[in-house]
């Protein structure tokens, strides 16, 4: 007989990620039964034929008491809404935790619609993705030897914290616990930045009409710096009014790197382009 983690557990968002948990639970055997809810139909039906999830939640209310844990995987912009729609139907044992890209702001949230923060609240974010989206790209291997961050609060109990991170060990990943505040620090400037480096980059060099062409000689370099700029526009969006603040720092600190560079160019100092260089490999070097 399985020995399942939980019984059942409640994806709200059947995308990329939501979609990709749930069939990483399904096709582990980590939970009895995985429900799927989605604002658009067509997801959740597609979701159900492909064997994402095992059942749609036709009626959320009842899907969110009946749940030992839900996981919203919306838009960051939408998580307040979600938080706000499931709220009054929530056990006090339920846990509920989220997979969005930015966590301040759904803490934020939290606050305000809770009052306080619950103790099975624990806030999370897979650091797996990709630059498709929607249930039909979702796959059950996307977390495995990846890292997932919880950001537990003061508030949060810790075997809450215990159980969720143990069902994502069980689809692959390895969590890390971080502070909410270090969490978006950081991830603004491992992922946020670089992401709009790309984007920036190709929409300056795409701006010029006659420049569309020069991207037909585009080498290997090219391709591997800009794959993230085909990500989508408005998950993009949605990060950067969530987490303005840190992403503006980590842009002023960039711009000042590149002025640096400018300037040893500028004033033909090998010593300082070759310092940047030297410094900027050796960093990479040791992290592959
Ligand atoms: P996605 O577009 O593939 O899926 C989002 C799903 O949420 C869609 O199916 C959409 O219909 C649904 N949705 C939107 N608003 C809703 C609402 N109010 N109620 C119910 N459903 C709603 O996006 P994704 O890539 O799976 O991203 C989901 C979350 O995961 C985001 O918060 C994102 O920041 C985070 N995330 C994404 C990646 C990535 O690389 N794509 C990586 C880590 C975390």
């Amino acid at each position: 007989v399985a020995q399942y983690r939980l019984e059942r557990v409640l994806i709200i968002g059947l995308g990329l990620i939501g979609g990709s948990f749930a069939k990483a639970l399904r096709t582990r055997f980590c939970v009895r039964e995985v429900v799927g809810a989605d604002r658009s139909m067509d997801e959740c039906r597609l979701g159900l034929e492909l064997g994402v999830i095992d059942r749609i939640a036709e009626d959320l209310p009842a899907e969110v008491g009946a749940a030992d844990l839900v996981v919203l995987a919306v838009p960051v912009k939408a998580m307040e809404t979600v938080l706000e729609q499931i709220r009054p139907f929530l056990k006090l044992q339920t846990l509920v935790t989220d997979v969005g890209s930015t966590k301040g702001n759904l803490v934020t949230a939290a606050r305000r619609i809770f009052g306080h923060l619950p103790a099975t609240f624990i806030p999370g974010h897979p650091i797996a993705g990709a630059e498709k989206s929607g249930v039909r790209a979702s796959d059950a291997d996307l977390f495995e030897h990846h890292k997932v961050i919880l950001t537990p609060l003061p508030e949060t109990d810790p075997n809450a914290t215990l159980e969720l991170a143990r069902l994502w060990q069980s689809v692959g990943a390895e969590v890390l616990q971080m502070e909410v505040d270090r969490h978006d620090e950081v991830l603004a400037a491992t992922s946020h930045l670089p992401h709009l480096l790309a984007f920036s980059l190709v929409d300056t060099l795409a701006r010029e009409e006659e420049n569309l062409d020069i991207f037909r000689y585009a080498a290997g370099g090219f391709r591997d710096f800009t794959r993230i700029a085909a990500s989508d526009p408005t998950m993009w969006h949605d990060i950067c009014v969530a987490n303005r603040d840190a992403i503006l720092a980590q842009i002023d600190r960039y711009t000042a790197g590149v002025s640096r560079l400018r300037g040893a160019i500028a004033q033909s100092d090998s010593e300082g382009m070759l310092g940047i260089f030297t410094r900027a490999k050796a960093a990479r070097d040791h992290f592959t």
